[in-house]
């Protein structure tokens, strides 16, 4: 149910606009989380340290076949970051989020892989280490969803930026703690979260140490009730 209206200052001094909150999730540290979505409804994912990678799948919500997709996404655009002014499409061309609002350093990598087991493994990493694509599929499994593949993932608060020579730069984050985007579903979906587990690069901060983020479902307004 709705509650009061929240405006929250956090640590850092960052306030959020003035919103009713209809459901506040903690996505913790290494952890994932699936959420349903309706269309034209809204949440925001707040980054409290601002330096935590998000990755981010969509799913049209009875269609497991239709997600978002990174690679339709560059096509339709002809760019590698995904911003406020670029609706977030799937894989049959259809918008299925937009990101309304941004206050991150407003560039979200659309190029790397969510990571993974074999790639833990190939870091030196000990057996059993937490992925963002097993975090993923649990995530769904929460919700009773099974998907057959792994699309590529958006990695929100990520900064990876193309090299002339066409190599990639992993660039430490730059967004501010407190900082959040608020996506809207343009049709009945399912998002997942990953609060990326990754603690050997320093793609979560130079700290390596993953945080938990917050997702917060917002409560209609008189635009989008
Ligand atoms: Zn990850």
């Amino acid at each position: 149910m709705a509650t009061a209206l929240s405006s929250k200052t956090d640590s850092a001094g960052t306030r959020r606009r003035a919103e009713r909150v209809e459901q506040s999730i903690v996505l913790p540290a290494r952890r994932g989380k699936a959420v349903r979505l309706r269309a034209g409804r809204r949440l925001r994912l707040v980054n409290p340290y601002g330096v935590q990678a998000v990755d981010l799948w969509a799913f049209v919500d009875g269609d497991i076949g239709e997600h978002l997709s990174m690679e339709h996404f560059r096509s339709v655009h002809s760019t590698i970051f995904a911003t406020v002014d670029t609706p977030l499409v799937s894989n049959a061309q259809r918008p299925l989020l937009t990101i309304i609002e941004d206050t991150s350093s407003g560039r979200h990598d659309t190029l790397l892989c969510p990571c993974n087991e074999p790639l833990y493994r190939q870091l030196g990493a000990k057996p059993g280490h937490r992925s963002c694509t097993d975090n993923l599929h649990e995530g769904l499994g929460e919700l009773g969803l099974v998907a057959p593949f792994t699309p590529a993932s958006l990695n929100l608060f990520m900064s990876v930026e193309v090299r002339p020579d066409g190599s990639l730069e992993r660039r430490l984050p730059s967004s501010k703690p407190g900082s959040y985007l608020v996506l809207r579903a343009e049709v009945d979906v399912v998002i997942a979260f990953s609060c990326c587990p990754q603690d050997i690069t320093p793609i979560n901060g130079p700290e390596r140490t993953p945080r938990d983020c917050l997702i917060e479902i917002l409560a209609p307004t008189a635009e989008n009730a």
